[in-house]
């Protein structure tokens, strides 16, 4: 039986684990398929504080696992394949193992949607990415292309004519649907252009690991063209990770995880801090803050159901 058991390995979770484990809970956190999050598939990250000169996502991931592990935090690789929330002890399932916990902090985060080709997969943190905020600063004077039609896609395109000298949407359809005022702020910026009916085909350079240009293909009338651009921007959404709770804890329309009075879900003893119940921010830092505020509820959660 643990006190608390993390579930998720990003900056959320090693947060609540460095908060929980220094409140001498010996939290349990579960890894997850992704160690380390979204910021193990990332490159520089110049906007955590504390590294003036920046850090690569790995390394700081890493450096958050190792200070959750010298508070006492207990690792274990794998995911969560069920979890029974309906009663205390809470009981979660890894394909070979039962845990019980008198608490639990999810923070398995959201995954950002792609569109699925090898190219993209290779070349994620070396040209492509999915989060303007954590790259866009990378792209100065440059171009780059923005893949969506979403209200994401116009945030991320607008956001990234800070940097880039122009910035293209590709959009499979001929109607984009983004928010009225959003699409209304794209269209007034000369910087952005919009290139219509077309889908991204394939990223190159792979073997060059940088990103050249894009294949495009027009799904009207077949056409297939080179693109070039120096980066890939793929903003068509995210997922929270939230799949085996459904039906047992309150989500929004999308799934994410509602939270009130800081981290706490419905369920009394059940915590949910970073991506998976933040669709706004989603950024490392905030994520890390809401990570150390469902620590300190847990903590005082098992201290009044103790008494
Ligand atoms: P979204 O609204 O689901 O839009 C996703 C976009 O990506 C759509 O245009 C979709 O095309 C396109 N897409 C999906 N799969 C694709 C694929 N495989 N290949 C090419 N294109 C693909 O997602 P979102 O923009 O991330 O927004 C999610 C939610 O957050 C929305 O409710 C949104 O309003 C909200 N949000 C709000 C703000 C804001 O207000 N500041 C900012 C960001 C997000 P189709 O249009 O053809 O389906």
């Amino acid at each position: 039986m643990r006190n608390v058991v993390i579930i998720g390995s990003g900056p959320a979770g090693y947060t609540a684990a460095i908060y929980a484990a220094r409140a001498n809970l010996n939290p349990l956190l579960i890894e997850g398929l992704q160690i380390g999050g979204q910021l193990s598939i990332t490159t520089d990250v110049e906007n955590f504080p504390g590294f003036p000169e920046g850090i690569m996502g790995p390394a700081l991931m890493d450096a958050m696992k190792k200070q959750a592990g010298r508070f006492g935090t207990d690792f274990l690789p794998g995911f969560v394949a069920k979890a029974d929330l309906s009663q205390r002890p809470f009981h979660l399932y890894t394909d070979d193992e039962e845990i019980q916990a008198k608490s639990v902090i999810i923070c398995s985060g959201a995954s950002a949607r792609l569109i699925g080709l090898e190219s993209e997969k290779r070349l994620i943190g070396y040209g492509v990415s999915t989060c303007a905020t954590c790259d866009g600063y990378f792209f100065r004077g440059k171009e780059i292309i923005v893949i969506g039609g979403g209200d994401s896609a116009m945030e991320e395109a607008t956001f990234l004519t800070k940097f880039a000298n122009k910035v293209t949407v590709i959009h499979r359809r001929d109607k984009l649907r983004a928010s009225k005022i959003m699409q209304d702020k794209a269209f007034r910026n000369p910087k952005i252009d919009f290139v219509w009916d077309t889908v991204v085909e394939d990223i190159y350079d792979v073997e060059a690991k940088n990103v050249q240009g894009v294949k495009l293909r027009n799904l009207k009338n077949d056409e297939v063209t080179d693109f070039k651009s120096d980066g890939v921007f793929v903003a068509i959404g995210h997922e929270p990770n939230t799949g085996i709770f459904q039906g047992q804890i309150e989500m929004d329309a999308n799934g994410y995880i509602l939270t009130h009075d800081g981290t706490k879900t419905n369920i009394p003893g059940v915590f949910a801090a970073g991506d998976v119940q933040d669709h706004v921010y989603r950024q490392a830092i905030s994520a890390a803050g809401s990570g150390c505020m469902a620590a300190m509820d847990a903590e005082r959660f098992l201290e009044h159901s103790e008494h």
